[in-house]
Protein backbone atom coordinates (compact mmCIF):
# COMPACT_ATOMS: atom_id res chain seq x y z
CA UNK A 1 0.00 0.00 0.00
CA UNK A 2 2.82 2.49 0.98
CA UNK A 3 3.95 2.49 -2.58
CA UNK A 4 0.70 3.20 -4.45
CA UNK A 5 0.04 6.58 -1.65
CA UNK A 6 3.36 7.63 -3.07
CA UNK A 7 2.19 7.95 -5.91
CA UNK A 8 -0.09 10.71 -5.27
CA UNK A 9 2.59 12.63 -3.02
CA UNK A 10 5.36 11.76 -5.37
CA UNK A 11 3.09 13.92 -7.82
CA UNK A 12 1.18 16.96 -5.24
CA UNK A 13 4.21 17.79 -3.48
CA UNK A 14 6.67 18.75 -6.33
CA UNK A 15 3.30 20.68 -7.84
CA UNK A 16 2.57 22.76 -5.11
CA UNK A 17 6.40 23.58 -4.26
CA UNK A 18 6.55 24.77 -8.48
CA UNK A 19 3.03 27.04 -7.75
CA UNK A 20 4.88 28.34 -4.75
CA UNK A 21 7.53 28.99 -7.13
CA UNK A 22 5.38 30.52 -9.62
CA UNK A 23 3.93 32.41 -6.78
CA UNK A 24 6.98 34.01 -5.81
CA UNK A 25 8.27 34.83 -9.47
CA UNK A 26 4.81 36.22 -10.17
CA UNK A 27 4.59 34.28 -13.11
CA UNK A 28 0.86 33.63 -12.56
CA UNK A 29 0.14 31.94 -15.82
CA UNK A 30 1.96 28.86 -14.66
CA UNK A 31 0.75 28.86 -11.38
CA UNK A 32 -3.18 28.66 -12.79
CA UNK A 33 -1.52 25.82 -15.41
CA UNK A 34 0.13 23.92 -12.50
CA UNK A 35 -3.50 23.97 -10.66
CA UNK A 36 -5.09 23.08 -13.59
CA UNK A 37 -3.04 20.05 -14.31
CA UNK A 38 -3.49 19.18 -10.43
CA UNK A 39 -7.20 18.93 -10.53
CA UNK A 40 -7.03 16.97 -14.17
CA UNK A 41 -4.36 14.12 -12.53
CA UNK A 42 -6.31 14.50 -9.13
CA UNK A 43 -10.07 13.91 -11.24
CA UNK A 44 -7.92 10.76 -13.54
CA UNK A 45 -6.99 9.54 -9.99
CA UNK A 46 -10.28 9.42 -8.31
CA UNK A 47 -12.14 8.55 -11.25
CA UNK A 48 -9.71 5.34 -12.73
CA UNK A 49 -9.69 2.51 -10.68
CA UNK A 50 -6.19 0.92 -12.82
CA UNK A 51 -4.12 4.16 -11.87
CA UNK A 52 -4.01 3.11 -8.12
CA UNK A 53 -3.24 6.59 -7.60
CA UNK A 54 -4.54 7.15 -3.70
CA UNK A 55 -3.76 3.83 -2.45
CA UNK A 56 -3.80 0.11 -3.58
CA UNK A 57 -6.84 0.08 -5.49
CA UNK A 58 -6.70 -4.21 -6.18
CA UNK A 59 -8.00 -4.04 -10.20
CA UNK A 60 -6.41 -7.85 -11.09
CA UNK A 61 -5.07 -10.94 -9.73
CA UNK A 62 -1.67 -13.07 -10.64
CA UNK A 63 -1.85 -13.13 -14.32
CA UNK A 64 0.40 -16.64 -13.85
CA UNK A 65 -2.62 -18.99 -14.23
CA UNK A 66 -5.65 -18.36 -16.58
CA UNK A 67 -8.09 -17.64 -13.80
CA UNK A 68 -10.41 -14.85 -13.50
CA UNK A 69 -13.08 -13.94 -10.88
CA UNK A 70 -16.65 -12.89 -11.74
CA UNK A 71 -17.87 -9.53 -9.27
CA UNK A 72 -21.61 -9.08 -9.44
CA UNK A 73 -22.46 -5.55 -8.09
CA UNK A 74 -25.45 -4.06 -6.73
CA UNK A 75 -27.34 -6.78 -5.15
CA UNK A 76 -29.17 -8.90 -3.39
CA UNK A 77 -31.85 -8.45 -5.82
CA UNK A 78 -34.76 -10.03 -5.29
CA UNK A 79 -35.87 -9.66 -9.02
CA UNK A 80 -32.47 -11.14 -10.50
CA UNK A 81 -30.49 -12.39 -7.46
CA UNK A 82 -31.94 -16.02 -7.55
CA UNK A 83 -31.97 -16.46 -10.63
CA UNK A 84 -28.48 -16.10 -10.91
CA UNK A 85 -27.74 -18.50 -8.15
CA UNK A 86 -29.44 -21.30 -9.33
CA UNK A 87 -27.53 -20.43 -12.53
CA UNK A 88 -24.13 -20.30 -10.53
CA UNK A 89 -25.16 -23.52 -8.96
CA UNK A 90 -25.91 -25.34 -12.23
CA UNK A 91 -22.82 -24.85 -13.43
CA UNK A 92 -20.44 -25.31 -10.38
CA UNK A 93 -19.42 -21.44 -10.39
CA UNK A 94 -17.74 -19.77 -7.16
CA UNK A 95 -18.68 -15.66 -7.88
CA UNK A 96 -18.01 -12.62 -5.68
CA UNK A 97 -21.19 -10.55 -4.51
CA UNK A 98 -20.52 -6.84 -4.04
CA UNK A 99 -23.73 -6.14 -2.02
CA UNK A 100 -25.47 -3.04 -0.74
CA UNK A 101 -25.92 -2.80 2.57
CA UNK A 102 -29.57 -1.52 2.98
CA UNK A 103 -30.49 -4.52 0.24
CA UNK A 104 -28.50 -7.00 2.78
CA UNK A 105 -30.85 -5.50 4.69
CA UNK A 106 -33.70 -5.94 3.11
CA UNK A 107 -33.06 -9.11 1.79
CA UNK A 108 -31.12 -10.92 4.64
CA UNK A 109 -32.23 -14.34 3.75
CA UNK A 110 -30.99 -13.95 -0.12
CA UNK A 111 -27.67 -12.37 1.26
CA UNK A 112 -27.35 -15.64 3.70
CA UNK A 113 -28.17 -17.86 0.57
CA UNK A 114 -25.22 -15.84 -1.17
CA UNK A 115 -23.00 -17.34 1.24
CA UNK A 116 -24.30 -20.51 1.67
CA UNK A 117 -24.07 -21.58 -1.76
CA UNK A 118 -20.09 -20.96 -1.07
CA UNK A 119 -19.72 -17.25 -2.89
CA UNK A 120 -18.40 -14.31 -1.17
CA UNK A 121 -20.11 -11.84 -0.09
CA UNK A 122 -18.76 -8.32 0.15
CA UNK A 123 -18.49 -4.65 1.23
CA UNK A 124 -20.24 -2.28 -1.68
CA UNK A 125 -21.24 0.88 0.75
CA UNK A 126 -24.19 1.01 3.20
CA UNK A 127 -26.76 3.53 0.49
CA UNK A 128 -24.60 3.65 -2.88
CA UNK A 129 -24.68 7.15 -2.87
CA UNK A 130 -23.46 8.65 -5.83
CA UNK A 131 -22.10 11.24 -3.52
CA UNK A 132 -20.23 8.72 -1.15
CA UNK A 133 -16.73 10.26 -2.53
CA UNK A 134 -17.56 13.27 -1.44
CA UNK A 135 -18.18 12.00 2.46
CA UNK A 136 -15.81 13.18 5.09
CA UNK A 137 -13.89 10.02 6.72
CA UNK A 138 -16.33 10.23 9.54
CA UNK A 139 -18.89 9.90 7.52
CA UNK A 140 -17.63 7.10 5.08
CA UNK A 141 -16.39 4.88 7.87
CA UNK A 142 -19.92 5.06 9.35
CA UNK A 143 -21.28 4.25 5.87
CA UNK A 144 -18.51 0.66 5.34
CA UNK A 145 -19.59 -0.16 9.18
CA UNK A 146 -23.12 -0.21 8.40
CA UNK A 147 -22.83 -2.35 5.23
CA UNK A 148 -19.73 -4.83 7.32
CA UNK A 149 -23.09 -4.84 10.21
CA UNK A 150 -25.94 -6.00 7.71
CA UNK A 151 -23.55 -8.71 6.01
CA UNK A 152 -22.62 -10.04 9.30
CA UNK A 153 -26.15 -9.84 10.70
CA UNK A 154 -27.72 -11.16 7.82
CA UNK A 155 -24.87 -14.14 6.56
CA UNK A 156 -22.76 -14.31 9.66
CA UNK A 157 -19.25 -13.11 7.86
CA UNK A 158 -17.55 -10.23 7.90
CA UNK A 159 -16.54 -8.66 4.28
CA UNK A 160 -12.60 -8.36 3.58
CA UNK A 161 -12.97 -6.29 0.49
CA UNK A 162 -14.76 -3.23 -0.47
CA UNK A 163 -15.78 -1.56 -3.82
CA UNK A 164 -16.48 1.81 -3.69
CA UNK A 165 -19.69 3.14 -5.81
CA UNK A 166 -18.79 4.15 -9.60
CA UNK A 167 -15.59 2.74 -8.54
CA UNK A 168 -14.54 6.89 -7.61
CA UNK A 169 -11.98 6.43 -4.62
CA UNK A 170 -10.06 9.14 -2.99
CA UNK A 171 -7.27 9.42 -0.13
CA UNK A 172 -10.14 8.68 2.53
CA UNK A 173 -11.08 5.93 0.81
CA UNK A 174 -7.88 3.91 1.51
CA UNK A 175 -7.56 4.86 5.34
CA UNK A 176 -11.17 4.29 6.80
CA UNK A 177 -11.18 1.11 4.18
CA UNK A 178 -7.56 -0.14 6.15
CA UNK A 179 -9.17 0.82 9.14
CA UNK A 180 -12.28 -1.35 8.85
CA UNK A 181 -9.12 -4.21 7.60
CA UNK A 182 -11.06 -3.87 4.18
CA UNK A 183 -8.60 -3.89 0.90
CA UNK A 184 -10.17 -1.59 -1.75
CA UNK A 185 -11.22 -3.45 -5.04
CA UNK A 186 -12.13 -2.26 -8.52
CA UNK A 187 -11.88 -4.12 -11.41
CA UNK A 188 -9.45 -5.04 -14.74
CA UNK A 189 -13.01 -5.95 -17.22
CA UNK A 190 -15.90 -3.65 -17.51
CA UNK A 191 -19.04 -5.12 -19.08
CA UNK A 192 -20.79 -2.09 -19.23
CA UNK A 193 -23.76 -4.51 -18.92
CA UNK A 194 -26.16 -1.83 -17.37
CA UNK A 195 -25.37 0.21 -20.38
CA UNK A 196 -24.89 -2.18 -23.44
CA UNK A 197 -28.70 -3.55 -24.10
CA UNK A 198 -27.60 -6.65 -25.94
CA UNK A 199 -25.89 -9.79 -24.36
CA UNK A 200 -23.63 -10.48 -27.13
CA UNK A 201 -22.15 -7.39 -27.00
CA UNK A 202 -21.77 -7.65 -23.61
CA UNK A 203 -20.13 -10.96 -23.33
CA UNK A 204 -17.73 -9.54 -27.03
CA UNK A 205 -16.61 -6.54 -24.86
CA UNK A 206 -15.58 -9.08 -21.61
CA UNK A 207 -13.78 -11.09 -24.53
CA UNK A 208 -11.83 -8.23 -25.76
CA UNK A 209 -10.42 -7.66 -22.56
CA UNK A 210 -9.98 -10.52 -20.94
CA UNK A 211 -6.60 -12.05 -19.50
CA UNK A 212 -5.24 -14.05 -16.83
CA UNK A 213 -6.42 -12.38 -13.49
CA UNK A 214 -9.00 -10.22 -14.76
CA UNK A 215 -10.95 -9.40 -12.18
CA UNK A 216 -14.43 -8.88 -14.08
CA UNK A 217 -17.16 -6.05 -13.25
CA UNK A 218 -20.61 -7.20 -13.56
CA UNK A 219 -24.30 -6.45 -12.05
CA UNK A 220 -26.96 -8.57 -10.37
CA UNK A 221 -28.67 -5.61 -9.04
CA UNK A 222 -30.44 -3.00 -11.12
CA UNK A 223 -30.39 -5.18 -14.57
CA UNK A 224 -33.34 -7.95 -15.88
CA UNK A 225 -33.20 -11.19 -14.72
CA UNK A 226 -32.80 -12.48 -18.63
CA UNK A 227 -30.34 -9.97 -19.69
CA UNK A 228 -28.60 -11.36 -16.65
CA UNK A 229 -28.81 -15.08 -17.25
CA UNK A 230 -28.29 -14.65 -20.90
CA UNK A 231 -24.93 -12.46 -20.31
CA UNK A 232 -23.63 -14.90 -17.47
CA UNK A 233 -24.53 -18.17 -19.01
CA UNK A 234 -22.65 -16.94 -22.60
CA UNK A 235 -19.86 -15.57 -20.73
CA UNK A 236 -19.54 -18.74 -19.02
CA UNK A 237 -19.09 -20.39 -22.26
CA UNK A 238 -16.78 -17.84 -23.17
CA UNK A 239 -14.37 -18.52 -20.92
CA UNK A 240 -14.50 -22.30 -21.15
CA UNK A 241 -13.84 -22.48 -24.54
CA UNK A 242 -10.71 -20.44 -23.76
CA UNK A 243 -9.76 -22.04 -20.94
CA UNK A 244 -10.63 -19.69 -18.40
CA UNK A 245 -11.00 -20.86 -14.94
CA UNK A 246 -13.74 -19.29 -12.92
CA UNK A 247 -12.48 -18.57 -8.80
CA UNK A 248 -13.23 -16.46 -6.20
CA UNK A 249 -11.74 -13.41 -5.77
CA UNK A 250 -9.70 -14.02 -2.71
CA UNK A 251 -8.29 -17.33 -4.29
CA UNK A 252 -7.39 -15.12 -7.34
CA UNK A 253 -5.78 -13.26 -5.13
CA UNK A 254 -4.05 -15.76 -3.20
CA UNK A 255 -5.70 -14.85 0.10
CA UNK A 256 -8.03 -17.74 0.88
CA UNK A 257 -8.22 -19.24 4.23
ZN1 LIG B 1 -22.49 -0.22 -7.70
Amino acid sequence: MKSSIHAFFLFVIPALVAISAAIFFQNTLLAISLVVIIFIVFGLGVAIPQLKFFGNFICSGSKSKKQIALTFDDGPDPKSTPQLLALLRERKIPATFFCIGKRVDANPELAAQIRREGHLLENHSYAHSYFTNFYSAARLKTELELAQTAIKKAAGVTPNYFRPPVGLSNPNTFRVAKKLNLQVVGWSVRSLDTVIREPEKIVARVKRGLHPGAIILLHDGNIPAEKLLTTVKSLLDTLQKLGYEVVRLDELLNEKT
